[in-house]
């Protein structure tokens, strides 16, 4: 982790930036450094340290991350407009408007946050202050990586914290922060912020885990090694070049995990795993092949999200085998590519060495650089346009993934799927699909029946019982919360009239030809 040591001078930031930055730029960093350092000078963080050690270190990381140079001044100067008495205008004068924007959106990230809890009893007083806020975010998705690195600072320095307040702040991280790392595809940040907030959130449970989880390693990890000098050495004679490592479980995804599988460790089968990284995608295929010819596939746990991408872009070839030694092994194949974008996701798209302009970004945003089914960006984008034109928008279209309270349910059969805090059982079952939606009959919610206008718990599973029959009443418009849920019904409100129609007619004509043959 980049925060062993929690303090960074001056001269080491500058040292770490140098390779990456113009001479220019290294001077423009040193500027922003002296203006925070001496902006903050009589601030102290609640670990008794200097305040300017916190916009250090998340420089540092924005550094680590690759991040172009506009995110690092940001990333210095980004509590000093809140906190101090720069003002925006100066930092726009000394450093330009898009470090100026930058600092202006983080900032109002931090305060709309203040007041999330309840965002539908919020809006009426501050749609404006909201507005501002997507504006900010959707204009600029630099914006909310700056955010991830403040937050991950915030993140290692909890323990100074009061309890409540590390127990708030962990949640939030869980529910808001790491779903957004996720969404920007930013996989070592998601966990990084997740094992931190877990840790806080059930110290008992997770000091658990990492011992179980150690113990199961120490067995493994040397028949794993013989695996991969095996499947090394069978690489070599198809002239492959590819490196192997091993990848290690997170203790918060094998919580999870465990949760779908009666809590049985010995039914998790990727622990740990070897990952192949390649220099061409076809040789990702090759590489299954071969795999495939040397052990036995467990044929329901090929996936190929090279082909099919993860909503986040992420893209790899995954498959268990099992080896002659019957040891069950996961395998994920990728490219150099696709695992610095699996790492690093969006931040992967601002390198600083190609030094872009503000306009390139606003361009490659709109163009095919983004995942394209990354969709929660166009989505931003959507209600930003509609706000600008000054249209009516609903609290729901507001409440964009990223910041509302959200819950995590499960199926009977342990996916997990993410709502918002108070969603109903029929929104549940439009998101699994709309045809479970529409044929919803009853809901079993932790094996208890349960009504269709009582709200959903986190951690709650939930069953759908369809029947072919059923079809969507007029009275669900007011069973449904979500803005998914609500176009699908109406959709299909619209059909059911039609189709009971058709169904009719249908029946009618059957019977009469039936009438008929008699
Ligand atoms: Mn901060």
């Amino acid at each position: 982790m980049a925060y062993n040591d929690n303090t960074m001078e001056k001269s080491e930031l500058i040292r770490h930036a140098k390779p990456f930055y113009s001479e220019e730029q290294i001077l423009e960093l040193e500027t922003a450094i002296d203006l925070a350092t001496s902006a903050h000078i009589h601030q102290k963080r609640k670990s008794g340290e200097p305040y300017i050690n916190h916009p250090m270190l998340v420089a540092d990381t924005l550094v680590s991350w690759g991040m172009d140079i506009d995110s690092v001044l940001a990333g210095i100067l980004h509590d000093t407009v809140e906190d101090t008495d720069v003002t925006l205008e100066q930092i726009e004068n000394l450093f330009g408007r898009d470090v100026a924007f930058l600092v202006d959106g983080v900032t109002k990230v931090s305060q709309a946050r203040a007041g999330m809890q309840d965002l539908v009893n919020y809006l009426p007083q501050t749609k404006d202050n909201l507005s501002k806020l997507l504006i900010a975010v959707g204009q600029d998705i630099r914006v909310l990586i700056i955010k991830l690195a403040d937050r991950l600072h915030n993140m290692s320095t909890l323990q100074y914290m009061p309890r409540d307040k590390q127990l708030k702040i962990a949640r939030e991280s869980l529910e808001v922060f790491g779903p957004m790392a996720d969404k920007l595809g930013m996989g070592r940040v998601r966990v990084e912020i997740e094992e931190m907030a877990f840790s806080y959130l059930n110290p008992p449970e997770y000091k658990r885990l990492k011992i179980l989880l150690k113990k199961r390693l120490g067995k493994s990890t040397r028949k794993l090694g013989e695996v991969k000098i095996e499947v090394a050495n069978e690489l070599k004679q198809y002239n492959i070049k590819a490196e192997i490592n091993g990848r290690v479980k997170s203790v918060y995804s094998l919580f999870r995990k465990l949760a779908k599988v009666d809590g049985n460790i010995d039914d998790i089968y990727d622990l740990m795993a070897l990952r192949i990284i390649v220099d061409k995608k076809e040789d990702c295929y090759i590489v299954l092949g071969i795999l495939h010819g040397m052990y036995k596939p467990m044929i329901n746990r090929i996936k190929d999200y090279i082909a099919t991408p993860k909503p986040n872009g992420y893209q790899s070839l995954h498959t268990t085998v099992i080896t002659r030694n019957k040891q069950i092994v996961e395998f994920q194949i990728r490219t150099y590519e696709m695992h610095d974008y699996a790492e690093r996701g969006l931040a992967a798209s601002f390198q600083y060495n190609e030094q872009k302009t503000s306009k390139d970004y606003v361009k490659k945003r709109k163009s095919s650089t983004l995942p394209s089914n990354m969709q929660w960006i166009s989505q931003l984008q959507e209600v930003v346009a509609k706000l600008k034109n000054n249209e009516e928008i609903s609290a729901d279209q507001l409440n964009i993934d990223l910041f509302g309270n959200r819950i995590f349910v499960h199926s009977p059969k342990g996916d997990i799927y993410n709502l918002p805090e108070g969603a109903l059982p029929l929104d549940f079952a439009y998101l699994v699909h709309s045809d479970i939606g529409k044929h919803a009959y009853s809901f079993r919610v932790n094996g208890k029946m349960h009504p269709f206008d009582k709200p959903l718990q986190n951690g709650d599973i939930v069953e759908v019982v369809t029947r072919k029959l059923s079809l969507p009443k007029q009275a669900w418009k007011d069973l449904v919360t979500t803005t998914h849920a609500r176009n699908k019904l109406r959709g299909q409100l619209s059909q059911t009239d039609l189709t009971q129609i058709f169904t009719n007619a249908g029946n009618i004509i059957r019977l009469k030809a039936s009438q008929r043959k008699k």
